[in-house]
Formats: C-alpha cells, structure tokens, sequence
C-alpha cells in the first residue's frame, strides 16, 4: 500500500516542515499489524514528493483476529488483500505518521497549514466499484481524478481488470491539512471488504472530528457516512451531528459520549412555550385560546396553504410532523417533502404520521428526509410552498444567511412561511424571567421590530413579496404570542 503527496509550491521542499518529517531520512513508524516507512523520492525546490509505504503484518493480524473471519476458503486467513489494498490501516497510519499536518498544526512554520498550495495524490490499490464511485466522492471536493485499472494477471488478459485501482487526485489550491482528512475518510469509505474493524463509538467522534469541516456539505454525506461507520444505529445520529455542525469531542483521544448521540437534539415545538401559556385576561375571552397556541400557529399555515392551492409543499424543520399531518388532509397537497436535521423526530414523524399502515398511493404523497436547512439541497427545489413553523429560532443567528441562501436563494419556493415568537410578548408569561427564552434550544427570540426587518431584507433580496401577520390573541401593548411572515414569489 502506497501513498504519494507531491506539491510543486515553492519551495516545494516546505512539504517536509509540514508533514514534520525530514526529506533527508527514511523514517519508520510502528503501526498496528505493521510498519510504515516515510521517504522522499523526490525533494527539490520545484517539486517534492513524500511517500508513505505501509506494510501490514498478515499473521499479525490473523493472530489477533482482526484479519477477514475467513468463511471464503481455507487459507483465506493467510491469503487475502489486506496486507496491499488502501483500507482503514492507511487511514490510521495516516493518523500516526502525520498527525500535526492532519490536526493543520505546524511548529516551525505556524502558517504553512492555512496556504493553499497545489497538490497531488496518489494512491496505488484501492478498491473501488468503478471511476464513477471515485468522481462521486472526489469530485464535489474539487478534485480531478485520474485512474489506472490494473490488470488481473497480465498473462491473462481474457481475465479483464482487478477491482482495485490507482487513483491520482489533483486539486490546484488545498490546505494539506483537508487533503489527509478527505483521504483519512474516504479511503476506507471505499473499501468493501474492512467489515467489523469500524464498530465503535469512538469512530464517531474521529468522523466528526475529520469531516465535520466539509462532509455536511458533500453530496454523498450519508453514503459515506453509512460507509464509514458500517454500523447503521451510530448512522442517523452521526449524520444529524454532523448537518447541526456540532464540534466533536475535544482531545486527542476520544472521550467516550453516550450512545444515543441524538440526545443532543434540539426538542421539537417548545413544549415548554405552551407550558407557560398565559393565564392573561385578554387571551382567557377570546376562543383562540382553548386551542394551544402550537396548534394555531399549524392551523394557520396549513390554511394559507391551502388558499394558495399549493401542490407540492415543504414541511421544513417538520419536528414530528404536525404540520405535515395537516398538509396531507389537504386533498389538492400531491407532495409533501418533510425535513429535520432530528433523526429521532423524523422516526417519531414516523410513528405519528403511521407511515408503516399508510396505503401504497398515501405513502407516495409523503417523503421524510433527513438534513440541514444551513446547507445546500437538490432535494429541496422545484415546490410550490415551503412552511419554516418555529425553527429559525433554533439556528444560531450567525448561520441565518446561510439558511437565507438554502431555501430563498436555492430551493426557491413559490411561498415560503415563516413563523417564529414574538419576543415583545414574554413579558406577559409570568413563570419567564426578563431575557430568559420559551424553550432551552432558542438561540434568539425577535421582537417584531426585528423580524419585519430580517424578513423585509430576506423579502428584498430574493424578490418575494411580504407580508407579516400575528399569530395568536394580540396585547394592545406588546402583540400576539407568536408572528408570521408570508413571503410569495414576485
Ligand atoms: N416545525 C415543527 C417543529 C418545530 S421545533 C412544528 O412546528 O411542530 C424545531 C425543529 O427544527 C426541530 O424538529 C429541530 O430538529 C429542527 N431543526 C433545528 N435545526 C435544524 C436545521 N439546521 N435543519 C433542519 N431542521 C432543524
């Protein structure tokens, strides 16, 4: 197993500071099951190429049971591809030999990790379904390929090609730094054949630790998050980690973090909101109130909805899909695509909705996707309506613009609702202290002032027209309980 990485930055020979190894010496590493050795075919202020040969010990590996279980033949124990093919063991002696270049740290050079400089890497047999897999992976991360097949046997051509290829990646301006992270991941992404060596929450965390830069926004996240992890209950949970944009542990070695990572997840529909309901005089006369204001606030949507005989509607930040219980009722709604970063919300969804018991045609009606409203999504263009019921103020106001882009630049909807609470109002709930918010999760709450601005310069930007409506029994002093922006398409 072979690793190439040249660049012809100048001098070129700043590879070595940044990989910490001297281009004057072969180095050998201790690595389980193995040595790798790194050395320098070439070092010259033009071009410099680091090698890492990696060379597994396959009785090592048989005698500690980490080899293939060996239910193919007899000696397939001694016998198999592991000692030659790029596979996890690459990943971790990358981790080994490497580390300060792929944690992007350089001691005598502090800025060489953050300069772009052209690269190019090669990487001899690796086990591939085809150039067309290699494109899906590399490609959206701006790399061109190039691959070689390799023959079978030589002497037998009729044999046609072996499933592993040498793949040479080039990318004209990348930290060397994200070059060992995509490689860390998706090298044993491609490899078939590492069955139960990734099993462990730890390989959570190294994923989310290597990939949580740039796998949310990766076409292919969750092929290559399900590949990595081969394990499908760490999944979900990994994914919805990784599109929140959640740090990893921190520390060399992973801490240990509790199974059911979901936990982390923010709660749907504020319970806690309706929880301090107020008991005020003027919401106690009007008949509003014996509905809770969650359901008002759903059944309001799902009539403007209906009134703009919307066919094909998004439920974003679906929760556990109340709204789109409501969409479905609505027999002129053919599609209704339902997305939430909370995989256990899409499950509850599930449950709520009796997809299971739905018939073949109801069922078509309705898709439930997992992902993140802060990253670009194919999935989410070509509708008529999009419904956004209490969830900006679930992302961090930093990220707005970035759902601003998603759904208003992007997926484009011909309506898009918008709902959220109106800050101006917690003065009425009396268990909420001043400046405190109505659920743990919110990471702002707006007075009205500040959502008619947000909306009129999404509104202005994106060419949709507004309008802003309360939601719930208004306050002479301070409004309704809850706001609504209605932004329709010029
Ligand atoms: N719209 C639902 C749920 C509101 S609670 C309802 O009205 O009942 C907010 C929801 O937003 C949660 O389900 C949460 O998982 C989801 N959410 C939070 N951040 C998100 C993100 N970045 N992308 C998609 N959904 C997100």
């Amino acid at each position: 197993m072979l690793l190439t990485i040249t660049t012809t930055h100048y001098p070129a020979t700043d590879l070595g500071y940044l990989l910490h190894k001297n281009p004057a010496r072969l180095q050998t590493i201790d690595v389980a099951y193995g040595q790798a050795y790194v050395f320098y075919p070439e070092a010259t202020p033009e071009r410099c190429t680091a090698a890492l040969l990696l060379d597994i010990d396959p009785i090592g590996l048989v005698r500690t049971h980490r080899g293939p279980a060996g239910e193919g033949f007899a000696l397939e124990q001694y016998v198999n591809d592991r000692p030659y093919v790029a596979s996890s063991f690459l990943s971790a002696a990358l981790a080994k030999a490497f580390n300060t270049a792929l944690n992007g740290t350089c001691k005598d050079r502090p800025e060489l990790p953050d300069t772009l400089l052209p690269l190019e890497a090669t990487v001899a047999a690796l086990p591939a379904a085809g150039p067309e897999q290699l494109r899906r992976l590399f490609e959206p991360l701006g790399y061109a390929i190039e691959t070689e097949a390799h023959p079978l046997d030589p002497t037998e051509p009729a044999w046609g090609d072996s499933r592993y290829v040498t793949l040479r990646l080039r990318h004209p301006a990348l930290r060397l730094g994200e070059l060992l992270s995509h490689l860390y991941v998706l090298v044993p992404v491609l490899d078939r054949g590492d069955k139960h060596y990734w099993i462990s929450q730890e390989e959570v965390e190294k994923l989310l630790r290597r990939g949580g830069e740039w796998l949310p926004r990766h076409p292919e996240r969750e092929f290559i998050t399900r590949r990595y992890l081969r394990f499908a209950e760490y999944v979900n949970p990994t994914l919805e980690r990784l599109l929140v944009g959640e740090e990893p542990e921190a520390g060399e070695e992973p801490a240990e973090v509790p199974a059911d990572a979901a936990q982390h997840a923010p709660a749907a529909a504020d319970p806690a909101e309706n929880a301090v309901d107020p008991p005020s005089p003027v919401a106690a006369n009007l008949p509003t109130a014996k509905r809770n204001l969650h359901d008002l606030r759903l059944d309001r949507v799902a009539a403007e909805i209906r009134r703009l005989g919307a066919k094909r509607v998004l439920d974003l930040g679906c929760g556990e899909g109340k709204l789109t219980r409501r969409l479905l009722s609505i027999p002129q709604v053919e599609h209704v695509l339902a997305l939430d970063v909370s995989w256990r919300e899409l499950q509850r969804a599930q449950e709520r909705l009796h997809v299971a018991e739905m018939s073949p045609r109801q069922r078509e009606r309705l898709t439930l996707a997992q992902g993140s409203l802060l990253y670009h999504d194919p999935r989410l263009a070509g509708y008529d309506a999009a419904a956004v019921v209490e969830v900006i103020e679930h992302l961090d106001e930093s990220r707005l613009a970035a759902f601003e882009q998603v759904v208003f630049a992007r997926a484009r909807p011909g309506a898009v609702f918008v709902t959220t609470p109106n800050a101006d109002y917690n003065q009425r709930y009396e268990t909420l202290a001043a400046g405190q918010f109505r659920h743990q999760d919110h990471r702002f709450e707006w007075t009205r002032a500040e959502f008619a601005a947000w909306a009129a310069g999404v509104a202005g930007r994106h060419g949709y027209r507004l309008r802003l409506e309360p939601l719930g029994p208004e306050d002479a002093d301070v409004g309704a309980p809850s706001q609504l922006a209605v932004f329709e398409a010029e």
